[in-house]
């Protein structure tokens, strides 16, 4: 393992500062159980890592009548075990419950979820310079590839791993970021790229850059809302195909729907085109059949993912009817 040195800074822009021009390359550590793993695996060489759990106040959770700002550093179980969360937010819950593991859950953080990097096997490993890692090849195209994407998978297949940001996206979640240039916030849905964008990372970040908080708005959520997902392995393990949808009903109505698919695609996809045939059409099951079909239009399975298809079908039915339930 190369070495590196570690900066505990005590401030937000103390962390800015520390992944100066000093170094040639920074990251930042939240939990590590993403970054750690890719230090011992080869695929980053740092030569300092800005520890973020130096900074006090990141960890937070504040409440208010508005909605939410939860801190960067809010680990997973404390994010699901929260009462409000629980209470006003469901999906994120159902989400989070199933990632990972209960211990990597406990020590993982909001921010590190939504940072984190792919789990592609060829990017994992050393010895497969992919175009992650600056190749010129995605060896998934035309090697094992049934994890990976089925949308979006012509230049990188490797899908995008988080179970919090499809949830997050479907409630209307803003992100705040930090830099040199002071402090910003975008909705998350903007947050990732496609590689299309950028082959080499997944997000808009620079690398001086810090995401601190998210902020989830009272006048987004519904108690018509629901994740749903499929994965082989109940723990320490990775979902296939994720669904939430979140709805503002009227009767039976649909006066508003966020529909974002998940774990098929380098980004969360929202499916602004599903989300109009639930206003327009409501989710009786001609309706449910119709979003269906719609759901797998421009997809381009690979080999082994066909089955995919599948997944994203059922789950996204699945989910409809859970939120329409409520
Ligand atoms: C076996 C296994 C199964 C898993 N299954 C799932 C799953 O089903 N669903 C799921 O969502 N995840 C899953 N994960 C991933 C896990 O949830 C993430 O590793 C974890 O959430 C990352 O958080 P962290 O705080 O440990 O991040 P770290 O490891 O500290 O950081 C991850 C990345 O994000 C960057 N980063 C961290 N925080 C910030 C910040 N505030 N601002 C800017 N950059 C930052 C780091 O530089 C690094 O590149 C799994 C992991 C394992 C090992």
């Amino acid at each position: 393992m190369r070495r590196f040195q570690v900066a505990m800074p005590k401030s937000v822009p103390g962390a800015v500062a520390a992944s100066g021009d000093d170094f040639d390359e920074t990251k930042f550590l939240a939990g590590g159980t993403d970054l750690l793993a890719e230090i011992k695996d080869h695929t980053q060489f740092p030569d300092v890592l800005v520890n973020l759990k130096s900074i006090p106040g990141l960890k937070e959770i504040k409440v208010s009548d508005s909605g939410v700002e939860i801190g960067a550093l809010v680990t997973l179980s404390e994010l699901a075990s929260h009462k409000e969360i629980k209470r006003s937010w469901p999906a994120l819950v159902e989400a989070i419950g199933h990632a990972a593991s209960p211990q990597i859950r406990n020590v993982g953080t909001v921010g590190g979820n939504l940072c984190q990097r792919v789990r592609c096997w060829y990017y994992r490993h050393d010895e497969y310079p992919c175009l992650k890692k600056g190749g010129q090849i995605c060896y998934a195209q035309q090697g094992e590839n049934e994890y990976h994407s089925v949308f979006g998978n012509r230049i990188c297949a490797a899908p995008h791993p988080s179970s919090t940001a499809p949830v997050l996206i479907a409630y209307g979640a803003q992100v705040e970021i930090h830099g040199p240039e002071g402090a910003r916030t975008i909705d998350l849905e903007d947050f990732f790229h496609s590689p299309e964008d950028d082959v080499t990372q997944e997000n808009i970040l620079t690398s001086k850059e810090v995401v601190t908080k998210i902020t989830l708005d009272r006048a987004n959520t519904s108690k018509h809302s629901a994740y749903c997902e499929a994965r082989e392995r109940d723990a320490f393990d990775w979902s296939l195909c994720g669904a939430t949808v979140n709805l503002q009903m009227d009767g039976d109505s649909v006066k508003r729907a966020r529909v974002v698919l998940s774990a098929i695609a380098p980004t969360p996809v929202r499916r602004k085109d599903l989300e109009k045939v639930l206003v327009e059409s409501g989710v009786g099951s001609g309706a449910l059949e119709k979003i269906a079909k719609l759901s797998i239009r421009g997809a381009r399975p690979l080999e082994q993912n066909e089955y995919k298809l599948t997944l994203v079908k059922a789950m996204l039915k699945r989910a409809i009817l859970k939120a329409v339930k409520g």
